[in-house]
């Protein structure tokens, strides 16, 4: 019996003891299960961590680039007024509290080096009361050294980053007022350089590098107005000092005109007045020798006769003269008053070539006429202008050698008719060529010591044509003849 209970207790614990294993198994697994469990509920709690602060992460570069963004338009706008001002102070006044309170500060100033007084002006000044902005200035320029070196170095400094050699952090915190800020330096090409300094006295602001950058921007910009302003003052500048010179030298030019008028009045006066007075007595005297020359007054001997002869041709020379040049004098001062009409120009050549012509034959010197059918009329006053072709003929013949040949041609295009009136003679030297329309002015040669002639005939002539508003010319060659061409106006 003892051994049956003995049997039955043993494999009762027996049998305990296996459920206990199995539990003990069971634990076993379950504790592994636990700690795999909470492995993976760090790993989760890790995770939420990365998560929370990838998002914070994600919300500061999204303030970031908002701020960026805002900054952006903001210096955009900014620009485009800076950029279209052409006026130094006008640049900085731009910079007003608004476009200032976008880009994210309250405080500014800007400054800008003079080399002649050796010192820093004070151009831009916001959040500043105006003894606040005095006392920076004289801080400034008492500091100078430093500002020369950032502005010269090109660098900028922050609250963030103070460049090695700059006045310390808290300094510049102190005079301007501000716990962030940003001093840049204005460099334009040309003339003054200077710095701009932004800040706010925020304590949560932090300076990042957007910001920065935008504020070196705007330096540039303002830099590079302030070099279209003081290219543009330099401009204006030189086109008023060349206005100055322009209005005195038209007031010169004027003046002078007018003392020219004067005495090509006086000019034309006196001549007027002498010529005038000559033809009175030149008159008796052709008259004279006339009466003497019928021996009115008694047989004369022919050698007396020969003289009195020379006497009236001479007079004749002298009576023509004089009447060029009251004639001259009476065009130039506009006293000649012209009866303008259209004509045929054909009987007008012919007339002056038929009273030439014993002079033709005398020389042998053939004519010609060339005008073409659309070429016929002229718009003249008839005596004036059979006097033009009378001289020009007329001295066509005298320089024109025996056997030679005097031709009048002519063409047209646009309501102006161009006369030619050429000949094969002895031609005209260059250099004397601009001045033979001078008065009294003679080619100084041989051939013109055998000819006689009084130097006025040719002004007289570009007298006529100018005053019917044309021109006039000559083309020669030396031995190859002249050609004499005018301009008039045509109805055809
Ligand atoms: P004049 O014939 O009375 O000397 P003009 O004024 O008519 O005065 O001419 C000025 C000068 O121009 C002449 O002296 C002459 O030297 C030169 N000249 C004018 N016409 C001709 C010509 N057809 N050929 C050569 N020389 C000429």
């Amino acid at each position: 019996m003892l051994n049956l209970m003995f049997i039955a207790i043993c494999m009762v614990i027996a049998s305990m003891g296996i459920s206990l294993l199995f539990k003990m198994q069971r634990l076993k697994e379950l504790e592994k299960r636990a700690d795999a469990l909470n492995a993976s509920l760090e790993e989760m709690d890790e995770q939420a961590k990365l998560i929370i602060r990838t998002d914070i992460e994600l919300n500061k570069t999204q303030e970031e680039l908002d701020k960026k963004i805002t900054g952006l338009s903001t210096l955009q706008q900014l620009s485009r007024e800076i950029s279209t001002t052409l006026e130094e102070k006008q640049i900085f006044k731009k910079i007003g509290k608004f476009y200032l309170e976008e880009l994210g500060f309250e405080k500014s100033s800007a400054l800008l080096w003079d080399n002649l007084t050796r010192e820093f002006h004070l151009y831009l000044s916001i959040g500043y009361s105006e003894s606040e902005s005095l006392r920076i200035k004289d801080a400034v320029n008492t500091d100078k050294d430093y500002y020369l070196d950032l502005m010269h170095g090109g660098k900028t400094a922050s609250s963030v980053f103070i460049p090695e050699g700059f006045l310390d952090k808290d300094k510049i915190c102190q005079l301007f007022q501000a716990n962030e800020f940003i001093i840049c330096p204005i460099t334009p090409k040309e003339g003054n350089q200077g710095f701009i300094f932004v800040g706010t006295q925020n304590i949560e602001t932090r300076i990042t590098e957007g910001e920065r950058e935008i504020i070196t921007i705007l330096a540039n910009q303002i830099g590079q107005s302030l070099d279209n302003a003081r290219l543009f003052e330099k401009t204006w500048r030189s086109q008023q000092e060349l206005e100055i010179k322009v209005e005195e030298r038209t007031r010169q030019l004027t003046e002078t005109m007018e003392e020219l008028k004067k005495i090509s009045k006086r000019k034309s006066d006196f001549i007027s007045s002498v010529s005038h007075e000559l033809r009175t007595p030149l008159t008796s005297i052709k008259g004279y020798a006339a009466i003497l020359l019928a021996g009115k007054l008694g047989a004369i001997p022919d050698e007396i006769k020969e003289r009195l002869a020379k006497i009236n041709r001479h007079s004749d020379e002298l009576v023509h003269m004089v009447n060029d040049l009251l004639d001259i004098s009476r065009i130039e001062s506009g006293k000649v008053n012209m009866h303008v009409e259209t004509l045929e120009l054909a009987p007008i050549v012919e007339k002056v070539a038929d009273l030439l012509s014993e002079q033709f034959k005398a020389k042998n010197i053939t004519f010609n006429m060339l005008i073409p059918e659309d070429c016929k009329k002229i718009m003249v006053d008839r005596s004036q202008i059979e006097r033009v072709f009378i001289n020009l003929i007329g001295n066509a013949l005298k320089f024109t050698p025996e056997n030679g040949s005097i031709s009048v041609g002519v063409h047209c295009s646009n309501k102006t008719i161009q006369v030619d009136v050429k000949d094969t003679g002895f031609g005209i030297p260059q250099e004397a060529q601009e001045k033979i329309f001078e008065e009294f002015y003679r080619v100084d040669n041989t051939i013109n010591q055998g000819v006689k002639g009084t130097g006025l005939g040719l002004t007289l002539v570009k007298h006529i044509i100018e005053a019917h508003r044309g021109n006039i010319w000559v083309t020669s060659k030396l031995g190859e003849g002249a050609t004499f061409s005018f301009t008039l106006n045509c109805t055809e």
